[in-house]
């Protein structure tokens, strides 16, 4: 055992959330160690996987798989980490290395609509947030300016100062779906962390569709960057170190955060401010597993509220065959969205929700079709080019109101560390269902505007993950039914912060990881305003 480590500030998790934060303090001075759960490995090698992976599709397989850190797995087989217990299964993914899961994603940076902050009062549902739009918009700017976010902006949300980038120019699918759905539905550029001009010493967008599941130039922005920013930035990050447990004192502050390295080595490593940022399931599952005779049910869980309230973005999804090619596969894979119903009077009903657009190649998905048709030789070949060309995929992000039932356990199953695997009970209830319905009837008039033929919708309900964990470590005013304040400081923990998703009360309608950047620059401003004299 080694005992000789020590910070001012001790962080838990090397994902853009926590990279960010520790970043920050670091710049100011304060030592900061970083504990990262996964190895590290070099963009090149993830691209080499990818190319060498028979999984195309599955944005998992260029991520190295370990037991001792585990992830879940859907590919080839579902690897049945995350025990399902629900009606609904919670099918999140997420990779644990350093920079976390934003590696394979579409840097869709999308900053809420002020209505959203304050869903309870407004419209009588769900709940409203400790802190308003206007508290975080300059660090929404922030964050973007990091993460060098372009997009439409008139979008909902107000902002006080232009984008740091302009968007990336619109595919032909884009021009062609705007034109044909204006006037009825208004389609917008996405707002993306994705270089339209060379940026931070990165190329500009070259439109060559990989972004999901990784970038091969770096065009996009993404946690790995954010993690070697808090490396050049002073910050000690340990690799293959698995956090197990929180230590306090007789008062219940923190005072030493328990990791196994992969030889499954024990180590502790002391500081004065702790910070939990190993994301919305990881996080609940670090401080349920530190129970002590003290805190029996687990640190920041007197009132039973850590890992409640696990929303995402039920979504629903339709392909059709536009009557015109629209060349899906050339430019970014999320180039734009409807914002039109995200938000309204019409929240008291239904869910809101946004429509993505994508611009995914479906040239696998196509030819899996056809050769199930029983298509070959040139025929398959034609009708492959002709499909391909035409197909359009949406998807929506439909708002899922915070259900305490809904909620991220210990189940009884244990990896190979000995450290029991999250189980998940998920429902998705009657207002999302209300939304479905609309999401559907949406679906169909746009199908018609495009002269659609052989639309498939996603099979009723039934709903996919966005991966947009958010609720389980919720913010807010009353311990009662909060785990953090308004800073994401456990309330009965002077100092434990916790930063990433989970600290959002609601989830929106949009990819949730700029608020949660931008609260985690947020919850760095406070930690050096009430340490700067220590
Ligand atoms: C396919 C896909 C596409 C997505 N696309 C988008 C998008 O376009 N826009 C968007 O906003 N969001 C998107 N997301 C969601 C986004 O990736 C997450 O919201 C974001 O990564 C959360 O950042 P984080 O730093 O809080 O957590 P993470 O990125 O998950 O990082 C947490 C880190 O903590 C580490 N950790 C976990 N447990 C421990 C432990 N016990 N000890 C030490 N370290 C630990 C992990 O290894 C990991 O590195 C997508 C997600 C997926 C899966
Ligand atoms: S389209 Fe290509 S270059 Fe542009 S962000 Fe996506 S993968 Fe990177």
């Amino acid at each position: 055992m080694n005992n000789n480590l020590s910070a001012d500030v001790v962080v838990i998790g090397a994902g853009v959330s926590g990279s960010l934060l520790a970043t920050r303090l670091a710049k100011a001075g304060k030592s900061v160690l970083l504990l990262e759960s996964g190895p590290k490995v070099s963009r090149d090698a993830l691209v080499e996987r990818f190319r060498a992976s028979a999984f195309k599709s599955d944005f998992m397989s260029p991520y190295p798989f370990s037991e001792m850190a585990p992830q879940p797995r859907y590919t080839p087989e579902p690897n049945g980490y995350l025990q399902q217990t629900g009606p609904h299964a919670f099918n999140a993914q997420y990779i644990r290395m350093f920079g976390g899961t934003s590696w394979h994603w579409a840097a869709q940076l999308w900053r809420y609509v002020p209505n959203d902050f304050r869903q309870h009062s407004q419209y009588g549902i769900g709940k409203d947030w400790p802190i308003a739009y206007d508290d975080l918009e300059d660090y929404y700017y922030q964050a973007e300016v990091i993460a060098g976010v372009g997009g439409a902006p008139d979008n909902g949300s107000p902002r006080a100062k232009p984008f740091p980038m302009d968007a990336v120019p619109a595919s032909w699918l884009q021009q062609r779906v705007t034109d044909r759905l204006a006037p009825d539905f208004t389609v917008l550029d996405d707002c993306t962390g994705r270089n339209s001009r060379s940026f931070d010493g990165r190329p500009a967008c070259c439109g060559n569709n990989n972004c999901m599941p990784v970038c091969p130039i770096d065009a996009q922005y993404h946690g790995g960057l954010a993690a070697a920013q808090a490396e050049a930035s002073g910050v000690n990050i340990i690799t293959e170190a698995v956090a197990y447990k929180l230590e306090h004192d007789i008062q219940g502050n923190i005072v030493a955060v328990w990791y196994y390295d992969w030889n499954k080595v024990s180590h502790r490593v002391t500081g004065k401010t702790f910070v939990l940022s190993a994301n919305a399931i990881e996080t609940p599952k670090l401080l349920l597993m530190s129970v002590s005779d003290k805190f029996p049910q687990g640190i920041a869980n007197a009132r039973d509220n850590v890992g409640r309230n696990l929303c995402d973005h039920p979504a629903i999804g339709v392909t059709f065959d536009v009557d015109e090619p629209i060349w899906p596969g050339r430019g970014p894979v999320s180039p734009c969205s409807i914002g039109q119903f995200r938000d309204g009077e019409f929240r008291k009903e239904h869910a809101p929700f946004r429509i993505d657009i994508s611009n995914a190649s479906q040239v696998a998905s196509v030819t899996k079709e056809l050769l199930q048709q029983g298509y070959f030789g040139k025929k398959l070949e034609e009708q492959i080019q002709f499909r391909a060309a035409r197909r359009l995929s949406i998807k929506n992000a439909m708002e899922q109101l915070p259900d305490p039932n809904n909620r991220v356990t210990l189940s009884s199953k244990k990896d190979p560390l000995g450290l029991p695997t999250p189980e998940l009970y998920w429902s998705v209830g009657e207002y999302e269902q209300r939304g479905a319905k609309v999401t559907r009837d949406n679906y169909d008039a746009i199908a018609a505007k495009l002269g659609a033929t052989n639309i498939k919708h996603s099979k009723e309900g039934e709903f996919s993950n966005r991966q947009h964990i958010t609720g389980t470590l919720s913010m807010g005013l009353d311990p009662a039914s909060s785990v953090t304040d308004a800073f994401g400081r456990a309330h009965d923990h002077e100092n434990l912060f916790m930063v990433g998703t989970g600290v959002m009360p609601t989830v929106g309608t949009c990819n949730v990881t700029l608020t949660a950047m931008a609260l985690a620059l947020r919850t760095a401003d406070k930690i050096l305003e009430e340490t700067q004299h220590a």
